[in-house]
C-alpha cells in the first residue's frame, strides 16, 4: 500500500470529502502550490433556491435546486443538471469538483460546475417536470450564460429537459442562443454523435491501455456493469473491436456467459422490453454482486457511483477496470486495487468522452456550422488518445497509479491558469 493511497483513503465522510482527500495527494505528490489547492478546495459559487412549482392536482409544491459553480480558471464552466431525491449540496459540489478536473484532463477550455433538484422525475407527469425545468431555468437566468456556466444533462435529465431550459432561457434573454446549453436533441442544435460519446470514450480509453499491457482486444473479455446511454454503448462499441463481452448487468438482473454474449441481441432485447435487461436468455442469470467479480480482464462499472468497495475490491479479477460511472470506486477500495496492480482507468479520464462532444457542440453552435458524425468521432478519438497519453506519462513520471495522475495532469493546466490569471 503506497503513501499516497493511504490518506485518500482516510477522510470520506462526505462526496467533496472524498474529492478533497484525492486533490490533497495528488496535490502533494506534485507540489501544487498551496495558494492554488486552497482556491480549488473552495467551490467559487453556490446558489440553492426554492422553486414554487403547480402540481397536477392543482396545489403548489416547493422543490430545492442547485447549482455549483466550482471553477473558472479555464473557461465557462460546464457541468450536468441532475433530478434525483438524493441531490445535496454536498454532492452537487463534489461533482462540480470532478466537472473542473474532466475538463482539465480532457484539454477543454472549461471550468467546473454541476446542478441539481431535489425531486423524483419518475414520479412527475411530463406537464410537471417542464414546469420545474422552466423554473429553475428562470432562477438560473443571471448563472448560466454561452460564456459564463453551460449546463447539459445528467442522472434523471435527458435532451428534453435540455430543450425546456433552452426555451425558457432564450425566452427571458430575448435571444436565441442554443449554446447556453448542451446534450439537446438534434434538431434543435444537438451534436452528431453525442448520444454514444461516454461509451466511446470508455471504448477509446480501453483500447489505449490494452496497448500499453501488451493485450490485443480479440484476446480479452470485458465485464459491463450498467446497460443505460455509457453501458449499452460502451459494450457495443467494445464488442465491435473484437472484445468478448461476458457480463453485463442492470439494476434489474446480471448475466454471465463464458462463451460471449450477443450485444447486438441484447441491444433488441432491451428496446422491446421498456430498457431493462431482466428475462434476458441469451446468457445464464447471476447473482448482482457476482457481477463485479466474477472472471474477466476488463471490468467497466458504468452504472452508479460506490460499487467498488473495500468489501469487493479483494475479490475482482479483471487486470483493468475503466470507470464509465462517475465515482464507481470508494476511496478505501483505491489502495486495494493498486495492490493487486489491477489498472484503473479513472472517471475523470475514463468518461470525459461525453463532455468532450458537448464541448463539440456548443463550438458548432457558436460558429452555427455543423459536423458531420464521422468528423465528430474522429475529433473525439483524437482529445481521449492524447489525453490517456497524458495522465499515462504521468503516472509513470510521478510513480502513481491512473486516479492520482490523472488529478496531477489536471492540477498542471489548472496551476498554470491561476498563476497566470492570478487568483483574484
Ligand atoms: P442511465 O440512467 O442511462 O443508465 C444507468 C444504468 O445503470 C441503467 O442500465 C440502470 O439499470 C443501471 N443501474 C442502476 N442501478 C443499478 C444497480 N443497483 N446495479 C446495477 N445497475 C444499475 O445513466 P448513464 O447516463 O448511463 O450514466 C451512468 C453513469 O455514468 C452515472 O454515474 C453517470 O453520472 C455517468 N456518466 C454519464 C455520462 C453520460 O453522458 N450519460 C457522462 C459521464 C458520466
Amino acid at each position: 500500500m503506497s503513501a499516497q493511497t493511504v490518506n485518500a483513503s482516510q477522510a470520506h465522510e462526505s462526496m467533496f470529502e472524498a474529492v478533497l482527500a484525492r486533490l490533497d495527494v495528488a496535490a502533494k505528490i506534485m507540489n501544487l502550490s498551496e495558494e492554488v489547492a486552497q482556491v480549488l478546495r473552495n467551490p467559487q459559487k453556490q446558489v440553492k433556491v426554492s422553486l414554487p412549482v403547480m402540481m397536477d392536482v392543482g396545489k403548489i409544491q416547493i422543490f430545492e435546486g442547485y447549482r455549483t459553480i466550482h471553477s473558472t480558471h479555464l473557461g465557462p464552466s460546464k457541468g450536468g443538471i441532475r433530478y434525483a431525491m438524493d441531490v445535496n449540496a454536498d454532492e452537487v459540489m463534489a461533482l462540480a469538483a470532478w466537472m473542473s478536473f474532466k475538463c482539465a484532463v480532457a484539454n477543454l477550455p472549461y471550468g467546473g460546475a454541476k446542478g441539481g433538484i431535489k425531486c423524483d422525475p419518475r414520479a412527475m407527469s411530463v406537464g410537471e417536470l417542464e414546469r420545474l425545468s422552466r423554473a429553475y431555468a428562470a432562477s438560473m437566468k443571471d448563472i448560466f450564460g454561452v460564456n459564463r456556466d453551460i449546463p447539459a444533462p445528467d442522472m434523471g435529465t435527458s435532451g428534453r429537459e435540455m430543450a425546456w431550459i433552452l426555451d425558457e432561457y432564450n425566452k427571458i434573454t430575448g435571444e436565441d442562443n442554443p449554446g447556453v446549453i448542451t446534450g439537446k436533441p438534434l434538431a434543435i442544435g444537438g451534436s452528431l454523435g453525442r448520444d454514444a460519446a461516454t461509451g466511446r470514450g470508455v471504448m477509446v480509453n480501453t483500447l489505449a491501455a490494452l496497448k500499453k499491457m501488451n493485450l490485443k482486444p480479440s484476446e480479452v473479455t470485458a465485464v459491463v456493469q450498467g446497460f443505460g446511454n455509457v453501458g449499452s454503448h460502451a459494450a457495443r462499441l467494445l464488442s465491435e473491436q473484437g472484445i468478448k463481452i461476458v457480463g453485463i448487468g442492470d439494476h434489474t438482473a446480471s448475466f454471465y456467459s463464458e462463451k460471449g454474449i450477443d450485444i447486438t441481441a441484447v441491444h433488441e432485447y432491451v428496446i422491446k422490453n421498456n430498457r431493462v435487461l431482466k428475462g434476458f436468455t441469451g446468457a445464464t442469470e447471476i447473482a448482482a454482486d457476482q457481477l463485479l467479480i466474477s472472471k474477466c480482464d476488463v471490468l467497466v462499472p458504468a452504472a452508479l457511483q460506490n460499487v467498488i468497495t473495500e468489501e469487493n475490491a479483494p475479490k475482482i479479477q479483471a487486470k483493468l477496470i475503466v470507470e464509465g460511472a462517475n465515482g464507481p470506486t470508494t476511496p478505501d477500495a483505491d489502495p486495494i486495487l493498486h495492490d493487486k496492480k489491477i489498472i484503473c482507468v479513472p472517471d475523470i479520464l475514463a468518461n470525459s468522452g461525453g463532455v468532450t462532444v458537448s464541448y463539440f457542440e456548443w463550438v458548432q453552435n457558436k460558429a452555427g456550422y455543423y459536423w458531420t458524425e464521422d468528423e465528430v468521432n474522429a475529433k473525439h478519438d483524437i482529445k481521449m488518445e492524447i489525453a490517456f497519453e497524458h495522465v499515462w506519462n504521468n503516472a509513470t513520471r510521478f510513480k502513481t497509479g491512473m486516479r492520482i495522475a490523472a488529478y496531477i495532469t489536471a492540477l498542471q493546466k489548472i496551476e498554470q491558469a491561476v498563476t497566470l490569471k492570478g487568483a483574484y
